[in-house]
């Protein structure tokens, strides 16, 4: 799933490349995908390109004061085409497209998903903030008004909350997932389970500036790379999420998994919990 960092070079990219355009037409393949219908997609047809953003983990195509948003999801991306094909895509249950759109050069971009899990999402608005999901966005990690103090107020508010669940939880701090929160909390060597109020001020300093750090980092190595590199750019650094039984590059011990919420989070137990694995908490309800 494309969080802050590779939305945020997206976002670059494809401002540099939509610059100065205007857009020819959007097509829609994907007709779940379409969350609007007021202002309709036509409103952004033969308007010049202004912008392009990041809002969160969201994309924000801005053309004469109309927005179009898109949430790339679990498994959505941006593709660039030098030559977009001139008629409308089908709509096809075998086809990952499900938005194109087509610049007045011939050139365009294509938004895909795969798999069958259908959540990327599109809308067409005025006003960013017609976004339900972005209206309710938290602070925006990476500007200047995120200092230390902020993040110590936001974690004391959360109070007895696990730290995995309050990094990545888009209304308390906007454009960390699942695997930007496992590498925060790996570089600060926290447990995920640590409850976000109870840290001290010297852990939350260490904490703040792990996630600075490692969002920083991965922006600045994304910076400038092509939609296609990104996705083998980010895998390749990731020290402890999705890498389950190998070993971990800072300690060599072994990166454990446990479930988390709907999904699974990975840790090293040397570097994080005190050499201990932690208990899968949704195994031992089951069992029960
Ligand atoms: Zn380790």
């Amino acid at each position: 799933m494309p969080e802050l960092p590779e939305v945020e070079a997206l976002a670059l990219d494809l401002r540099g490349r939509l610059d100065g355009h205007a857009i020819a037409k959007i097509h829609v393949a994907q007709f779940s995908a379409l969350k609007t219908f007021d202002p309709p997609l036509s409103a952004m047809e033969g308007t010049l390109v202004d912008d392009v953003s990041r809002h969160g983990k969201f994309l924000d195509i801005e053309a004469s004061g109309v927005h179009l948003v898109l949430h790339l999801a679990r498994a959505g991306w941006v593709r660039w085409r030098d030559e977009v094909p001139t008629i409308p895509p089908k709509p096809s249950p075998k086809s990952t497209l499900a938005l194109r759109v087509v610049l007045d050069d011939g050139a365009g971009l294509d938004v895909t998903e795969a798999g069958t899990r259908k959540s990327l999402a599109a809308y067409v608005v005025r006003d960013p903030d017609d976004v339900p999901g972005i209206a309710s966005l938290g602070p925006d990690p990476l500007t200047d008004d995120f200092t230390v103090d902020r993040f110590r107020e936001i974690l004391q508010r959360e109070g007895g909350k696990q730290l995995k669940g309050v990094l990545r939880h888009q209304g308390t701090i906007a454009g960390i997932g699942n695997a930007y929160s496992d590498e925060i909390l790996h570089a600060a060597r926290m447990s995920p389970f640590k409850p976000a109020g109870h840290l001290t001020d010297d852990e939350v300093q260490v904490l703040y500036d792990a996630l600075r750090s490692t969002l920083g980092a991965a922006v600045d190595r994304s910076r400038g790379l092509a939609a296609s590199e990104l996705k083998g750019e980010k895998k390749s650094h990731l020290a402890v999420h999705g890498r389950t039984g190998q070993p971990c590059p800072v300690c060599g011990d072994t990166v454990r998994e446990v479930s988390f919420a709907d999904s699974s989070l990975q840790y090293c137990p040397t570097c994080q919990t005190g050499g201990k694995p932690l208990a899968d908490r949704r195994m031992s309800r089951l069992l029960k």
